[in-house]
């Protein structure tokens, strides 16, 4: 029975160079791979990866144990007491990246991640999203999206590629990303 339900979670990542769109597929989907771009060109431009683990990379619960255990064992600050700039590197660190886990956590998120530079050069951005003002604006649009642990300028998140380059680029047709990240939209209406 364990067999069983681990091998759902084991299939391959197609990534299509020429959009940048990434996807999860199963074993029996080898053969009819295809990128939702569309692009006559795209078959000979996705790069299949596997097989490899599509889980969950963590269990919810159980982060969330650990970090009520580094509490109390002072490995990182009490609850409601954030570790400040003037906390020792390594508590911050194990800190912010038991956070982390807790985040991508979400089974609702895809294996792979979006890097922000990617998404701005894509989008040919002039200043590319800081990536917490974007993760905030995805998951406004109602998204699901989340910071990376393996890459700390990445964004982990269900929203396609194109979109996320629109989104990026609402962030940057306004000077003050935070009031585009708070106001949805009015960007782009301010603009026309
Ligand atoms: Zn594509």
């Amino acid at each position: 029975m364990l067999a069983g339900s681990c091998s759902g979670n084991y299939g391959f990542i197609v990534y299509c160079k020429l959009c940048g769109q990434s996807q999860d597929i199963q074993f029996e989907d080898l053969g009819e791979i295809a990128c939702r771009c569309s692009h006559v060109k795209a078959k000979g431009s996705l790069v299949v990866s596997g097989p490899l683990w599509l889980g969950p990379l963590h269990e919810t619960e159980h982060v969330k144990s650990m970090i009520e255990l580094a509490r109390q064992w002072g490995w990182i600050k009490a609850l409601g007491e954030r570790s400040r700039s003037d906390s020792p590197a390594d508590m911050r660190i194990l800190e912010q990246l038991l956070e982390v886990m807790v985040d991508e956590s979400q089974p609702s998120l895809p294996s792979g991640y979006i890097e922000m530079h990617e998404v701005g050069k894509r989008g040919k951005l002039q200043t590319t999203p800081r990536r917490n003002d974007f993760i905030q604006l995805l998951q406004q649009e109602g998204f699901v999206a989340s910071r990376s642990h393996v890459n700390a300028n990445a964004v982990k998140t269900n929203c396609p590629m194109d979109k996320c380059i629109e989104l990026a680029r609402s962030m940057n047709a306004s000077s003050q990303p935070r009031q585009v990240a708070t106001s949805n939209g009015t960007a782009k209406e301010s603009r026309g």
